[in-house]
């Protein structure tokens, strides 16, 4: 197909999901968990926004890798999360089908609808067929997609555990992979940062999405002399978190995504006691059926606890202080992950000093979890590696000679 052609598709996607945003808002927290809000204002608008840009490279992928052949690379092989699950599906189809690949989608087995709400608005985008087919299942269907011959990328987005199965499992066949994988990002406070600000940025980088987020801002450290007032502030929000129905406009945080995923994220809060960490939950009422998790924060939290180091992928927050900028840099680099960070200061001196010394693919300065599809997004170290988004995102599903 002619890559104008291409684009075209990709952008008629786009329209078609803008159109329908609402239904597929309400499907979303259906099946998921998360806000009505979240879903509304970010989850679709933001999926769309994937498939407009896009749209926009396909005839234009000589200007990205000048003076390159570029070629599609056949069959791409997605797999995706269950936190963010229509827009982790149009950061992989959209770049793909750019790219003039085809694709095998699976979606999570908890979160499998609004995928398949998307194949039916590519049939009505009149999408050839076999172009985009959607597989449900679970592992194991994972693994047939993973190990399939004819397939030719692998793009994963999931569990660090997993993502190390994959990468075993395409040693030496050649396929292409890119992997976004876990994270335990720093969220750090210096005393002249607006405090304010801050905290409510907190509150977005560890509730969002119930805290099911690979780049929640789920360890904070803050600057010793602002210890108790950041503490004081956050607790006070806290209370004013409404958590429960995820149809409710008025929710903040929804339901955990399963009851597996609650006994993780119970067995955490166990542990962080077991550690010696000082617990606080706001009393917030919970539904009476389903899983719920209210906003959770520990202080006192040693740098080698488990809750700092391991990610518990729940509305857990574990706080740390610091004293100088050496301290926070070494505790915010010192776990296995490396995807984000997040620093509230007001001196640009001390953000560009970090955006260089933080090993992670992204550094957001005063504000965290704003994303962009202009934007690359990946990770360091047990993060994975590859990058989705942006140009960047294009490298990823094209052969580069
Ligand atoms: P999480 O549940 O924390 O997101 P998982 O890595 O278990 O992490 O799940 C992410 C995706 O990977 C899901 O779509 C899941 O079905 C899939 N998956 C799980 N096990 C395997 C496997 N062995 N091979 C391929 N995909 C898998």
């Amino acid at each position: 197909m002619p890559a104008a052609e291409r684009g075209k598709y990709v952008y008629r996607i786009a329209r078609l999901l803008q159109e329908k945003a609402r239904e597929f808002a309400v499907i979303e927290s259906m099946d998921g968990g998360k806000p009505i809000r979240e879903s509304r204002d970010f989850d679709i608008p933001v999926a769309a926004a994937h498939f407009f840009y896009y749209a926009g490279w396909a005839d234009k992928l000589g200007y990205a890798f000048p003076n390159r052949p570029v070629a599609p690379l056949g069959v791409a092989g997605q797999i995706i999360p269950w936190n963010f699950p229509l827009l982790m599906a149009a950061w992989k189809i959209a770049p793909a089908l750019a790219c003039g690949n085809t694709v095998v989608l699976k979606p999570a087995e908890t979160t499998p609808l609004t995928a398949l709400k998307l194949a039916e608005l590519l049939q009505e985008a009149e999408l050839p067929d076999g172009v985009v087919n959607i597989v449900t299942g679970a592992g194991a269907t994972g693994a047939a997609v993973v190990n399939d011959p004819d397939i030719n990328k692998i793009a994963f987005t999931g569990s660090t555990a997993v993502g190390k199965l994959i990468q075993r499992a395409t040693a030496g066949t050649g396929k292409k992979l890119t992997l976004e994988l876990g994270g335990k990002a720093p969220n750090i406070i210096f005393a002249d940062a607006t405090i304010d600000q801050a905290v409510e940025g907190i509150v977005n980088g560890i509730w969002f999405n119930q805290g099911h987020v690979c780049c929640a801002g789920s360890r904070l450290y803050v600057e010793e002399s602002v210890h108790d007032e950041v503490v004081r502030k956050l607790k006070h929000r806290m209370k004013s978190l409404v958590v429960g129905d995820p149809l409710d406009k008025n929710t903040d945080i929804g339901a955990i995504n399963s009851r597996e995923q609650l006994g993780t994220i119970n067995k955490y809060i166990k542990i962080g006691i077991n550690e010696g960490s000082e617990l606080y939950q706001s009393s917030c009422e919970l539904p009476s059926k389903g899983f719920w998790c209210r906003p959770t924060l520990f202080t006192n939290v040693a740098q080698s606890a488990r809750i700092a180091q391991e990610e518990i992928f729940g509305p857990v927050l574990a706080i740390q202080t610091f004293r100088t900028m050496d301290e926070v840099i070494q505790k915010a680099n010192n776990t296995p992950y490396g995807l984000s960070a997040g620093v509230w200061t007001d001196k640009g001196s001390k953000i560009f000093n970090l955006t260089t010394k933080l090993r992670a693919g992204v550094v957001w300065a005063n504000t965290f979890n704003k994303f962009d599809p202009t934007s690359p997004f990946g990770g360091y170290k047990e993060s994975g590696y590859g990058r989705e988004g942006g140009v960047h995102g294009l490298g990823a599903y094209l052969k580069l000679n």
